[in-house]
């Protein structure tokens, strides 16, 4: 997934290039490195682990280069270490190139290219990009511009996969080449410098002139220029675009943890999401009414958290709109066969808008011919660009790589989708949407008063902390979130958790339990109070603590057994989802707090997802 920069300009680029990582960190920081060029010679410097320990290592470093590369890594291929860091160097040390993405072919190419005499330093498939431009570069003496530029065109024709390449050659000493297959690569234009970078995080402070490069582009960056060509090396019109300077704006205020900051940001950004939706459902999603009327089915698409959102959104589609709805991992959409339906809605849940899997399943559906929407929260993503309509949750910058606002505000937005849906084909008439409309509105000071209540849940993270494998029971609207509970318990302390449909314990899963397993039970006072209360004595039978998520309701008649109980307000069932995941993602956050670990950069993980 990686985060690339690059710098051009009068300046030494060193600065840009370390602020740049540090804003792209949250893609990736299994190692970080640079390579400049200087006197016409690349200066290459890299160090297993994260930016700082890049910077820490470039302290000593004397240099007034005002080109370079730069690089942040979440590995694919190869172990984080020095050699698998980027960039990577052509035979010669003349070319040094940084990548984002995976090449396909590249044990192919690598086994060609050992036979040519090439020597390989890393284990990476990255490095097959530069020892195959070395190649085409090899019989170059003349030109050198223009056949850099005709050489990664050659380049992109051969390699298979999905990329975006920086590139330095030391003979052409004031460009610095950008490409892109697949994988996010945009410009950030100033008066006397220019930005390559993976998003504009990197470069926001600078400048807010924007140019999006379209896949098989080929950008040249010089310090006061730029130029992009087709893949025919034809010369190519773009378009500069000015972007929201105050959206990139991203501080704890104060506050230990990004992840903390943001769950406690919930109650607002759940209210700026839904705001254009309580003004006029109908304008809300730019989706003409006519056009969703006819929909037979639906289908809901995202990875990991998005994909919990989509779980959701499948039992208030069919419950509001009466639509055959399926929820559908986005890796796995991509690669099986699908029935070919008529009248689909296709929805594409992805907070940076850029998840490679949910950015192929998008393609996958257009080829089919569906509707397609878009939920996501950066502005002028991937996603949101193929889309036919794109929803934006109004978040602000999600930065602790586990999800949590984005999420909430996803399931707000499906909700309304839902309705909408539902109002359109006549399910629901106008006494009902707007009832539902006036239940959402509620719900953001819902979330308010589980965050005034942190305290009662970090109780109960100090008397579980200690546990390292923890489940969570859950069914019909609350069995996805019983997952997600789970998935972010899992990201953040490294523990095993476990999200089952209650129901299903007795199928299997029950057989985990030990005595003084801890099991969360989401169990407001609603259709399936009853039945989640047997599952909880079922597992409490067996030696387990349980620990309830319930309401006020709820509480009332809660059995005196389960003494551990979060208590929040009472709603509707359908609309509980947006706050349970909120208790849970504070008793995540305070277990993991509590055992030390870097929450907001989990080990192995990174946040942004731009490989499949
Ligand atoms: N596949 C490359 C590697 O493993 C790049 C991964 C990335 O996008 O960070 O080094």
């Amino acid at each position: 997934m990686c985060g690339i920069v690059g710098y051009i300009g009068n300046n030494n680029s060193v600065d840009y290039l370390l602020n740049g990582l540090k804003s792209l960190e949250y893609r990736g920081y299994d190692s970080a490195g640079l390579a400049l060029i200087e006197n016409n010679r690349i200066n290459l410097i890299k160090s297993v682990g994260k930016v700082q320990a890049l910077e820490d290592k470039l302290s000593n470093l004397s240099t007034s280069s005002t080109i370079g590369i730069a690089h942040t890594r979440w590995a694919t291929h190869g172990k984080p270490t020095d050699e698998n860091s980027h960039p990577h160097l052509d035979c010669k040390k003349e070319i040094a190139i940084v990548h984002n993405g995976i090449i396909e072919n590249y044990l192919t190419l690598k086994k060609e290219l050992i036979e040519k005499g090439h020597i390989f330093k890393s284990e990476t498939d990255t490095e097959v990009i530069v020892h195959l431009l070395e190649e085409e570069l090899s019989n170059i003496t003349n030109n050198y511009e223009e056949n850099l530029i005709k050489s990664v065109n050659i380049i992109n024709k051969k390699l298979k996969g999905s990329y975006a390449l920086n590139i330095i050659w030391s003979k052409t000493p004031d460009i610095i080449i950008g490409t892109r297959i697949k994988a996010p690569l945009l410009i950030g234009a100033y008066d006397d410098c220019n930005f390559f970078a993976s998003d504009i995080s990197a470069f926001i402070k600078y400048t807010d002139q924007v140019i999006y490069l379209d896949d098989y582009d080929v950008a040249v960056l010089k310090k006061d220029s730029i130029k992009l060509y087709d893949a025919n090396n034809n010369e190519k019109y773009f378009n500069k675009i000015t972007v929201d300077k105050n959206v990139n704006e991203a501080t704890k205020n104060g506050l230990e943890h990004f992840m903390l900051k943001e769950i406690r940001e919930q109650p607002h950004t759940v209210m700026a999401t839904i705001e254009s939706i309580l003004e006029n459902i109908d304008n809300a999603f730019g989706i003409n009414l006519m056009d969703i009327k006819s929909v037979k089915n639906v289908l809901l698409i995202g990875c990991g958290t998005a994909y919990h959102a989509a779980l959701v959104a499948k039992y208030w589609i069919e419950e509001f709109a009466g639509v055959p709805t399926q929820a559908e991992l986005a890796s796995e959409y991509k690669y099986r066969k699908i029935a070919q339906t008529d009248e689909t809605l296709a929805v594409f849940i992805s907070q940076s808008g850029e998840t490679a899997d949910t950015v192929a399943a998008l393609e996958k559906a257009k080829l089919s011919g569906f509707k397609t929407v878009a939920i996501c929260n950066v502005y002028s993503s991937t996603i949101s660009r193929i889309a036919d309509y794109t929803f934006f949750t109004k978040c602000g910058p999600e930065i602790s790589v586990a999800s949590t606002k984005a999420f909430t505000a996803q399931l707000a937005s499906l909700f309304a989708l839902s309705i909408l849906i539902g109002k359109a084909n006549k399910s629901l008439d106008d006494k009902d949407v707007i009832k539902l409309i006036r239940e959402l509105s509620l719900i953001p000071k819902s979330i308010e008063n589980i965050i005034n209540d942190e305290k009662s849940i970090e109780g109960i993270a100090k008397k579980y902390y200690t546990e390292k494998s923890y489940i969570f029971l859950g069914r019909n609207v609350n069995y996805p979130i019983a997952l997600e509970a789970a998935l972010k318990l899992k990201e953040i302390t490294y523990f095993q958790a476990e999200g089952f449909a209650a129901g299903e314990i007795k199928h299997g899963p029950i057989a985990m339990i030990e005595e003084n397993t801890p099991v969360f039970s989401i169990m407001g006072y609603d259709s399936v109070y009853d039945k989640m209360l047997n599952a909880s004595q079922e597992v409490i039978a067996r030696g387990a603590n349980v620990i309830a998520i319930t309401d006020k309701e709820g509480n009332q008649h809660m059995i005196a057994d389960i003494v551990d109980r979060i208590v929040i307000d009472n709603t509707p069932q359908y609309l509980s989802p947006i706050l349970n995941i909120v208790a849970l993602q504070l008793f995540a956050y305070h277990v993991a707090k509590l055992n030390g670990r870097e929450i907001d950069q989990p080990r192995n993980l990174a946040k942004s997802v731009t490989v499949e």
